[in-house]
Order: structure tokens, then sequence, then C-alpha cells
């Protein structure tokens, strides 16, 4: 306590000296410099506030003027949409009338003709579908969806809708079962709406199940009416599970009957749904499959007076029934790869490709879209080569191993089971299928996707679309 004490006065300053007048002189002083410098900071601060707020305005005007353009933006971007798809869909319909008059004539005839006639048609009719969400998501997007609601039996309808699936099922060896009774009470619904919702839905049930049922139900819940799909297909994982409501959203590496898709289907039923007052929900079990269930309120109170009508009137649409169908028949190629994948003989001597060894060249082509295979073989028979076709990389990679080997094999990037540059790793790793040529086919261009293709041991890397002339060209020089 003492040393503390004895600290304490040696550290203390010196007092000031002086008489006492001084004294209070020097404080003043001191005190008239403080409030000075003080006042000083203060008008600096306030000039630098006022500078702050000017820059705020100036922002803020800023800001209003950008989000202006914002609402532009948006507006002309559905427009555009919306205008795009209308103006690609009458070329579309002219194209496909004549295709379909070009088809019944040639329905008594065989061969390649048909077959590209087939092949356009698939393709314009998938276009169109394509074209057809398109605009949907535009209308549904600036909700300018323009619904009719009307009271209708959805027992009858869905299993109307459910009826244009059935050959497709059965085709594929798939049991399609509806459990939609004729109901007692109406669900105001827009047919239009209504079909797009369980086409979808089906559509996606067909795609991703391999083996077994699916099963459509409509009844009564919760004092609405209740739609279940479902199907016992690949399932999808709790990750995903969340995601697959949005837009673009797809399972990575989920294996379907075809890889092809754009992530719309399933966020335009919800959006849909929604104009419905309703709701979807999902549940699922990886390696199980899957169930849908969209509940829609009975009743009228929950849509907007003035998009109601008493009129039941329900035609199914055939042509949007068409769209749907038909993508999924082109789907069903995978299931005649057996069929498909057989050594077929070529085309004419004077296009022979240069044998080796007296023998014509063996060509394997690993493409998964059927018309895309159909093409390739097509062209590569024409120039005199050996084709055989397979739709994914597991049957590639037996394929190539089998005896006699083939000289060249064409592989497509994005393909299920096995992608292009696993095939090739796997045919570059074993010393019986190392020295195979191989040309790698993708949509990816840019140099990124060459070089990866490279690295890969491709020995040369085409992108779609590419002419005919110049995959032969390829194959030639690869060959060379
Ligand atoms: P689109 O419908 O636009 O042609 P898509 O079918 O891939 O393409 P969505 O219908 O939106 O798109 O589905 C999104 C994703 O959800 C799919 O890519 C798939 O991975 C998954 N999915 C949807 N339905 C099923 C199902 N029944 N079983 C398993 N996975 C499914
Ligand atoms: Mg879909």
């Amino acid at each position: 306590m003492e040393e503390m004490e004895f600290t304490d006065v040696v550290s203390a300053p010196v007092p000031p000296t002086g008489t006492p007048e001084q004294l209070l002189r020097n404080e003043t002083d001191r005190i008239r410099a403080d409030v000075l410098r003080f006042t000083q900071d203060m008008r600096d601060a306030t000039r630098r506030l006022n500078d702050t707020m000017a820059q705020l305005a100036l922002r803020e005007e800023e800001l209003a003027r950008v989000n202006e353009r914002l609402v532009d933006v948006d507006q002309a971007k559905t427009t555009f949409v919306s205008n795009i798809a209308h103006e690609f869909r009458n070329p579309l319909q002219l194209m496909l009338g004549p295709l379909e008059d070009g088809l019944a004539r040639a329905a008594s005839g065989v061969g390649v003709q048909r077959e590209m006639l087939e092949l356009a048609h698939r393709n314009a009719l998938r276009l169109l579908k394509l074209v057809a969400s398109l605009r949907d998501f535009s209308r549904v997007d600036s909700r300018q969806a323009e619904a009719t609601y009307r009271p209708i039996d959805l027992g009858r309808f869905t299993a109307e809708l459910t009826g244009q699936f059935e050959s497709a099922c059965a085709h594929c060896g798939l049991a399609l079962v509806s459990d939609c009774p004729p109901m007692d009470e109406p669900t105001y619904v827009d047919p239009e709406m209504w079909e797009k919702i369980v086409f979808n839905l089906l559509s996606n049930a067909f795609k991703y199940t391999f083996t077994g049922t699916i099963r459509v139900a409509v009844g009564k819940a919760d004092g609405g009416t209740e739609l279940v799909v479902q199907d016992t297909g690949i399932g999808i994982a709790a990750d995903d599970i969340g995601h697959i409501f949005e837009r673009f959203y797809r399972v990575k590496g989920a294996r379907g009957r075809s890889i092809e898709g754009s992530g719309i289907g399933l966020a335009l039923t919800h959006d849909l749904v929604a104009l419905h007052g309703g709701s979807i929900d999902v549940a699922s079990t990886p390696g199980a499959g899957s169930s849908f269930r969209v509940r829609i309120p009975l009743g009228t109170a929950h849509l907007p007076a003035d998009r109601i009508s008493a009129a039941p009137e329900v035609t199914p649409t055939a042509a949007g029934a068409k769209e749907y169908v038909a993508e999924i028949l082109s789907w069903e190629g995978h299931q005649e790869e057996a069929a498909e994948a057989k050594t077929v003989p070529g085309g004419g001597e004077e296009r022979a490709a240069p044998p080796v060894g007296g023998q014509r060249l063996r060509i394997l082509v690993a493409e998964d879209n059927r018309d895309m295979r159909a093409y390739a073989v097509r062209l590569l028979e024409g120039a005199g080569y050996d084709v055989r076709a397979v739709g994914d990389g597991e049957a590639a990679l037996a394929a190539a191993r089998e005896e006699p080997p083939p000289d060249l094999i064409l592989i497509d990037i994005v393909m299920p089971k096995l992608d292009g540059v696993a095939l090739l790793r796997a045919l570059r790793s074993s010393p019986k299928t190392e020295g195979v040529l191989a040309i790698l086919v993708s949509v990816r261009a840019g140099a990124d996707a060459r070089i990866q293709g490279l690295d890969a041991g491709a020995d040369d890397y085409i992108v779609k679309p590419f002419s005919s002339a110049e995959l032969l060209a390829r194959i030639a020089a690869t060959i060379r």
C-alpha cells in the first residue's frame, strides 16, 4: 500500500505555476482552442454528410432508373420469348402437314425415304413441344395465363389422358394402372392446363422407369381432388428432391430412357398447379420409385371469378397428347438396341471405303439418340463401311471387346450408363482395345471440351451439328 502511494506521487505531473489570473487565462485559451477545433471538425463532418446525402440521392435516382429499365427488359424478354415461340410454331406446323401427307403415302413402301420422313416428323414434333413449353412458360411467368376454369369430372378426364400412354407403356413392357373412376363432384380446372400437368408427370414416370408399374390415381382427399402419379423407377435422392421443381434443374447422372430434356417440365407443372390454387409434392425412394401428388381444392372460392366458365366441354386435345407420346415413343429406340446392334451389310462397291487387308473397315457407332444413330449408320454404310451401332457406353465397351474388334469407334460424349470420356478411358486402359481409333462427338464446342476429349485419348473430336461430308472426311483422315 505504501509503495503504491509512493509510486503515484513520483509519476504525478508537475503542478502548473503562476498567478491565479495567469492560470485562468491559460485555461481559457486552451478551452477556446478546443472549442474552435471542435467547431471546425463539426463543420467538416457536416460538409461530408451533405456530400454523402447528395450522392445517396443521386444513387437513388440511378437505382430507380435501373429498376425501370429492368422492368422494361423483363417485359421485353417475355414478349421476345412469346414471339419466338409463336414464330417457330407456324413454320413447324407447315412442315408437319406435308410430312404427315408424305408419311401416309409412303405407308405402303419401306426403306430410306420413309425412315427419313419419320425422322423429320418426329423431330418436328419434338420442336413443337419445346416451343409449346417455352410459350407456356413465358405466359405463366408474366401471369398472363388466361385460364378458363371449367367444372370437370377429373376422374374420367384423367383416365382419357392416361389412355394415350397405354401403347407406349405396353411396347416397353411397363404396366400402366389407371385408377381413375368417375367422380360424383366436378373439379374446376383449365382442361388444357390439367392435360399438361398429367402429361408432364406421366412422361417423367415413363422416362425414369425401366421396369414395373406406373400408376395413375384420382380421388377425393381433404376437401379437394387428388391426383397421384406413382412409378417404380429410379427414384430421386434426398439432396435433389428439394430442387426438382426449380426451373432447368435436372438430377445429374440420372438414368432415363432418354437424356433429352430441359428441366422445364416440373417447374411448369408446379406453376400450373399453383394457378389452380393447388399444391404438388413428391415422395421418393432412390432405386424404388417416386410418387407425385397434386391436390386441387373443390369449388370456386379460390379462383378469380371472371375466369370461371359453367360449360364443362372436355375435349382432350389429341394434338397435345401427340407431342408427348411421339416424344416418348422416340425414346423407345433404346429397347430396340439389341435388334439394331447387328452388323449390317454396306453400300455400293464404288463408294466403298479403302479396305484394309482386303476387308471393309468396321466402325462402331456409340450414340444414345436413336435418330442420330440411324443417321450415322445410314451415312457410314453408304460410304462402304461395315457399321454396328449401340445406344450406350456399356454396350459400346462390350461390343469393342468382341472379335473381330472395330477399327474405329464414333463416340457420343453424353451417353447413359457410361459417358463417352469414361468409355474412352476404359478402351485405352485395356491392351485389347487400346489401339482402336476413336472419334468423340459432342455438342460442346470450344477449346476446353476439345482438350478434355483429346486428353482422354481421342484421335479426333467433332462437334454437332456436323455435315455428312465433314464426318466422312474426319473418319477418312483419322484412318489414314
Ligand atoms: P423436360 O420435362 O423439360 O423435358 P426433364 O424431364 O428432365 O425435362 P423435369 O420434368 O422438370 O425435367 O424433371 C426434373 C428432373 O427431376 C428430371 O431431370 C429428373 O432428374 C427428375 N425426375 C422427374 N420426375 C422423375 C421421376 N418420376 N423419377 C425420377 N426422377 C424424376
Ligand atoms: Mg420432364
